[in-house]
């Protein structure tokens, strides 16, 4: 199968999150499958893994013919076409620009107007989130004459709904899509430009990056507005969950931690314990239940309901171990909270290999979030023998099983209401656990023998598109 993958990210390329870690990788687990897959994103400035010049193309958008350029790139052995429009893409950064519609816009009308100069025509067009979700509204009005584009069928993947691409009418104007998309039933939401919209009713089939996520954003809790439109297309709507790249997280290879360590020789885990207490200042006590959180310091982790129950965890006689950044309006009381505790350790910066350490260093990973579409940090957790204590949501419920209800089947602990007190409790439950020591090291072993990589989730993918091909 051909397959054309449009990303605004692709690790190493450009990150800036978890879309980039799966445009990175999953990719490469689908060529591996035998699939002719191939990326597709913005040439920026950072960018300079520049291997070919495939030529040049015009883009019709804006009432004018712009010339781009075609770049050849690679991840891995997955060939990466790049699109090269200086005025709109040469700057450092992927987004948060004012004009961020009109890049991406462009990206998706160019990502169709590549096709004839790569000659590359792919079966199926995969979208991921609203940077690339105007692709399949374009191909199914624009290009429609067009015998060469009518076969090609869209899926779009929703890695998080709460982004969305909202703009004013003037876009809608610029990107030339005909005027009778501009209605409910199509791209306009409340009066503006909807992208992630756009592509939920356009593209043949939709899917989410966890099962419960998608039914998740079938309700007005999670739907950002979109939860009706969502249950009216609730029969293409889907969920498969991420993998990891079991090459970069791998405990038993990782040249980033102090120990390595594997399922089997899971003990030696204590090594890396011991240094990571060591380098967060913390006494280097192999009984004290050392838990660890990596993540956006944002109200979608949860941090909410994390601050309040902080000085409390600590009391319990917990270390915690936090590396991350974000908003200021919760770095501020984290920064504060681990002056008056000492027990509590911040990092408040972006750090890979530091957060290599704290998840082959830590007893627990802490993860409450309030919303997560699928959730790395808990999947890269298991895979270290890092027990997660979660809040049970989006691809958290779908990894995560608690040991207590469920001792045949659990590799954590799981709590459901979103208060501090729920938090508090499963933390205590799994101090509790941690320190009676019966089924410890089981519990670390069942959790690393759980296979998280892209392997089976790629298969879900291909069987995706196969039936987005059958639509
Ligand atoms: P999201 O994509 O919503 O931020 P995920 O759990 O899906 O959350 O992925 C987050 C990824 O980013 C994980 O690989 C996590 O280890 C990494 N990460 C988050 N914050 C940091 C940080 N401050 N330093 C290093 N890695 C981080």
């Amino acid at each position: 199968m051909k397959v054309l993958f449009a990303s605004a990210e692709a690790y190493p390329l450009a990150k800036v999150g978890g879309l980039g870690d799966v445009a990175g990788s999953l990719p490469k687990a689908l060529k591996a499958l035998g699939h002719d897959v191939r990326i597709v994103v913005p040439k920026y400035g950072t960018i300079g893994d520049v291997r070919e010049d495939l030529g040049g193309f015009p883009v019709s958008v804006g009432g004018a013919d712009h010339q781009a350029k075609l770049l050849g790139s690679a991840i891995g052995d997955v060939p990466a076409y790049l699109v090269d429009f200086a005025p709109l893409f040469d700057r450092p950064k992927v987004y948060e620009y004012p004009d961020d519609g009109q890049r991406f816009a462009f990206f998706c009308k160019a990502l169709l107007d590549l096709m004839p100069e790569a000659g590359f025509w792919p079966d199926v067009l995969h979208c991921n989130d609203w940077h690339s979700a105007l692709a399949p509204a374009f191909l199914k009005t624009t290009y429609a004459a067009d015998e060469r584009y009518r076969r090609i069928r869209t899926v779009l993947t929703i890695h998080n709904l709460q982004h969305q691409g909202l703009f004013g009418r003037d876009l809608f104007e610029w990107t030339g899509l005909p005027a009778e998309t501009w209605n409910p039933e199509g791209v306009e939401f409340y009066g503006q430009l909807n992208f992630m919209k756009a592509g939920i009713v356009y593209a043949d089939l939709v899917n989410t990056v966890s099962p419960t996520y998608a039914r998740e954003i079938q309700t007005k809790e999670y739907g950002y507005g979109l939860d009706g439109l969502l249950r009216s297309r609730s029969a293409k709507l889907s969920g498969i969950l991420n993998g990891i790249d079991y090459d970069v997280w791998n405990p038993a290879k990782d040249e980033l931690i102090a120990q390595r360590y594997s399922k089997a020789t899971v003990e030696k885990k204590a090594r890396s314990k011991a240094a990571l207490q060591e380098e967060a200042g913390l006494p280097t006590d192999p009984k004290a239940p050392l838990l660890g959180i990596v993540s956006r310091v944002t109200q979608q982790k949860g941090f909410d309901i994390l601050i309040p129950a902080l000085p409390q965890i600590a009391k319990l006689g917990a270390q915690v171990v936090l590396l991350g950044t974000g908003e200021k309006k919760y770095e501020e009381p984290l920064f504060l909270i681990s002056k008056a505790h000492r027990e509590f350790v911040t990092f408040l910066k972006y750090d890979e290999a530091l957060a290599h350490r704290i998840y082959a260093g830590s007893d627990f990973f802490l993860m409450p979030s309030k919303f997560e579409p699928c959730g790395l940090g808990q999947i890269i957790s298991l895979r270290y023998g890092t027990i997660p204590i979660v809040r049970s949501t989006g691809g958290l419920a779908d990894t995560v099983v608690d040991i207590e209800a469920n001792p045949k089947r659990g590799n954590g602990f799981v709590f459901t209401e979103y208060t501090p007190t729920a938090l508090l409790d499963a933390t205590r439950r799994a101090m509790e656990f941690h320190q009676a020591g019966k089924g410890w090291k089981a519990l670390q072993q069942r959790a690393m023998g759980r296979d998280l990589s892209w392997k089976a989730s790629a298969k879900q993918y291909a069987a995706l598109y196969a039936r987005a091909l059958s639509a």
